[in-house]
């Protein structure tokens, strides 16, 4: 058994261990071992939230909240028994507070069309930065073309970072809405939220935290964080595709008006007029993927047996060992080089185009992301089409690392090893 230490942990984290709760990394791809190195785009899951899913289709599956029958208290008790599991989480107040939406995309178009659109106008201003995924880029397009609102994008700088004092210079008594990511998918980035977030309402603008790649790597306290929203998906943080989160804060919410109509979001409904469920439900129209709760409920308690600051100080090794080893393959250029990262690195190699690096490295089983990463304005900013990504999770070791760098050096001599 492989047991790497950890930095600043007095255990040590045993990684073969918990490659073992992950089933689907038992195999081969082209005839070679599979090596996993795509976990911003979706991470896999341990069998804990796999069996967890199964035993609720198999012994507790029914619709939630209106039935009288035991399975229907059953489902109910395990759906609510997930939004207490992520308030306490994220330690929100409040399970109000937590609104079950498909992921999120999702959770940023709701605050969009449900809490900015009613309010905004000519004149005001939604601030973003340059680093951005599209689903925190797009809905808030949308949104100023709805209400004739101005978008404002903060600069980065050439390592990646969010410009501060540009930041500084933008925000204004117009900002309204401040949303920006906690990390950044395309490059890694871990952005300052909370100074950020401070300094936002200081000024009188709504904060969103975009925490798609912000809750796999590290511990999210909303309310030490004090923003407004917080999003995230489960299947990121090794739970299914499907659902997601919005945390809201509680007075926030109350004062939104529903995004969807039908069933569960209502207390009546007459052809005069409807009135509203109270939170969260308000917000939860339909039958809600129940069995994708169950999984995130799971996924959380995966995570929390392991240690969140246990897995994070496990991939800032591996993320360490992995610049090392890929900074001195010759040709290849690091995109975006921030001093604060997550397990995330982009990179691109001399006379090889990313997406002709991707095919090649999974005909040697290393599966890698590359393309634009859904953030085009980032490749814009550096002057690429797109990159290679490897992004890193609770079960990579140093031996994925080692079989991305032979796969790379494969890949340069196939090219003439330029660079
Ligand atoms: N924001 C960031 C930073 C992401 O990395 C992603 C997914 O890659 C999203 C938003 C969108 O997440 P989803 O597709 O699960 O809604």
């Amino acid at each position: 058994m492989t047991a790497i230490p950890t930095p600043n942990l007095p255990e040590t984290y045993d990684v073969a261990r918990v490659r073992r709760d992950f089933p689907i990394l038992d195999q081969r791809i082209h005839g070679q071992p599979l090596i996993y190195l795509d976990n911003a785009a979706t991470a896999q899951k341990p069998r804990a939230v796999l069996e967890a899913m199964d035993r609720y289709y198999r012994e507790a599956n029914a619709n939630v909240h209106r039935g009288v029958h035991t399975l229907s208290e059953r489902a109910t008790a395990l759906y609510e028994g997930a939004r207490d599991h992520v308030q306490a989480f994220l330690n929100a107040r409040a399970r109000e507070e937590i609104i079950f939406v498909r992921g999120t995309t999702e959770a940023i178009n709701l605050v969009a069309q449900s809490y900015a659109r009613p309010r905004l106008g000519p004149g005001d201003e939604i601030l973003i930065t340059h680093l951005e995924h599209h689903s925190n880029t797009v809905p808030w397009q949308m949104v100023c073309e709805q209400t004739g609102a101005a978008l404002k994008v903060v600069p980065i700088t050439p390592a990646g970072e969010i410009d501060h004092a540009a930041f500084g210079q933008l925000l204004g008594p117009r900002t309204r809405i401040f949303a920006v990511a906690h990390v950044s998918n395309a490059l890694g980035t871990v952005n300052p939220v909370a100074e950020l977030t401070a300094q936002a309402r200081a000024a009188g603008a709504m904060v969103l935290i975009d925490g798609a790649q912000g809750v796999p790597h590290q511990r999210v306290d909303v309310q030490a964080l004090d923003c407004d929203f917080y999003a995230f998906s489960a299947h990121k943080l090794y739970g299914p595709t499907g659902i997601g989160v919005l945390y809201g804060r509680r007075e926030v919410l109350e004062a939104m008006p529903p995004w969807q109509g039908g069933g569960d979001m209502i207390r009546t409904v007459h052809f005069a007029g409807s009135t509203w469920n109270d939170l969260p439900y308000k917000f939860e129209a339909g039958t809600p993927a129940i069995a994708e709760a169950v999984g995130l409920g799971a996924a959380l308690a995966y995570v929390e047996s392991l240690g969140i600051e246990r897995i994070a100080a496990h991939e800032a090794a591996l993320t360490a060992y992995a610049l090392e080893r890929l900074g001195a393959i010759p040709g290849l250029r690091f995109i975006g080089t921030a001093r604060d990262r997550a397990g995330v690195v982009s990179f691109v190699l001399d006379g090889v185009h990313p997406h002709d690096l991707g095919t090649i490295l999974d005909h040697a089983g290393v599966a890698i992301r590359a393309g634009h990463h859904c953030a085009m304005p980032v490749m814009d900013f550096y002057g690429v089409p797109a990159t290679a990504r490897a992004s890193f999770a609770c079960y990579n070791t140093r031996g994925d690392v080692d079989a991305l760098v032979t796969a790379l050096e494969g890949a340069r001599k196939l090219f003439g090893g330029r660079g």
